[in-house]
């Protein structure tokens, strides 16, 4: 987060107007809305699949588009290429949250981001043992972005930096695997009659997965979200069996259920529109063997019914 507040300081100031993904990570929301409106921001929130929708927001003032290039938890994929030029024509500056994509299928400074920001909290260290963010681009040179980290004190702790540059180490053959078995778990819930709805970027049923298929090389994440048939109730019954965890990223297999962790100051209409169902879950595939993680996902499974 403090990745994110720092490129808000750097190049927004009072009176700008900022364009948000409308399914953007809580507190990214809450940074630019609330917080964001103490100090004269205003901001709209965007479709950004859609042009009409990105034209009809936009403001003479609007100076940022803030996307992520998967969403959490219905894993859509913003065209990030196609984004990039609109901001271009309209000198809007955009910040891509890639925390959710793998960095290392897809770069999207090289695709025409403005900057691109990551919590390395999550699968960049991998190990659940940092709170870390990062944060790329802003230009050649010197950025405003680094006078804003040492002024206003967004600086990192020296050991957790050290451990995230030993995840990272790791990052490429974790990503590998994890994208590698989340592909394949997702063709086995697909194929499961005690599941519906299962959504993952590399099944040709996601609604972006010409997106998927044309901006990623062969790894699409290693998020899964699918919801189970018997509703919530299945879901206390499924969590007993797989790590519970409503973070993301770990190096083993861990659920979360959206509706009642990360997504619940939502409340429950705004998340129907989402898609977001009380009998849905988001899986997070770690690096175990694939049979080992879909061992524990079919016992959940099996209670779950
Ligand atoms: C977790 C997360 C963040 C915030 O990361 P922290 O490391 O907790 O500050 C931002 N964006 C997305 C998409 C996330 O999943």
């Amino acid at each position: 987060m403090s990745a994110l507040a720092a490129v808000l300081l750097a190049e927004l100031s009072s009176g700008d107007h900022v364009l948000l993904a409308e399914e953007l990570y809580g507190k990214t929301h809450q940074l630019f809305v609330s917080e964001g409106a103490r100090w004269g921001l205003s901001a709209d929130f965007v479709d950004p699949h859609s042009r009409d929708s990105l034209e009809t927001s936009r403001q003479e003032s609007t100076r940022m588009l803030v996307v992520e290039t998967i969403s959490n938890p219905m894993l859509r994929v913003a065209d990030i290429a196609e984004l990039a030029s609109w901001c271009d024509s309209h000198g809007i500056v955009l910040v891509v949250d890639h925390t959710i994509a793998s960095p290392t299928s897809f770069r999207p400074l090289e695709a025409g981001g403005s900057y691109v920001v990551e919590s390395l909290t999550k699968f960049a260290n991998g190990h659940s043992d940092v709170v870390l963010g990062m944060v790329c681009g802003g230009g050649d040179g010197e950025s405003r972005v680094d006078a804003v980290i040492r002024t206003w004190g967004l600086v990192s702790s020296p050991f957790d930096c050290w451990l995230a540059e030993r995840g990272a180490q790791t990052l490429d053959v974790r990503s590998e695997r994890a994208c590698g078995t989340a592909l394949e778990i997702a063709r086995r819930l697909e194929a499961d009659r005690r599941v519906t709805h299962v959504r993952y970027p590399g099944l040709a049923s996601h609604p972006d997965y010409s997106t998927a298929a044309k901006q990623f090389a062969d790894r699409h994440g290693s998020l899964v979200a699918c919801s189970l048939l018997g509703g919530r109730d299945a879901v206390d019954r499924f969590v007993g069996h797989v790590p519970f965890c409503p973070s993301l990223g770990e190096s083993t297999t861990t659920v979360s259920h959206p509706l009642s962790t990360s997504h619940r100051t939502l409340g429950q209409e705004a998340c129907r529109r989402l898609g977001i169902e009380p009998g849905t879950i988001r899986l997070s595939i770690g690096c175990e063997p694939l049979e080992e993680a879909w061992e524990m996902i079919e016992r959940g499974l099996s209670s779950s019914g």
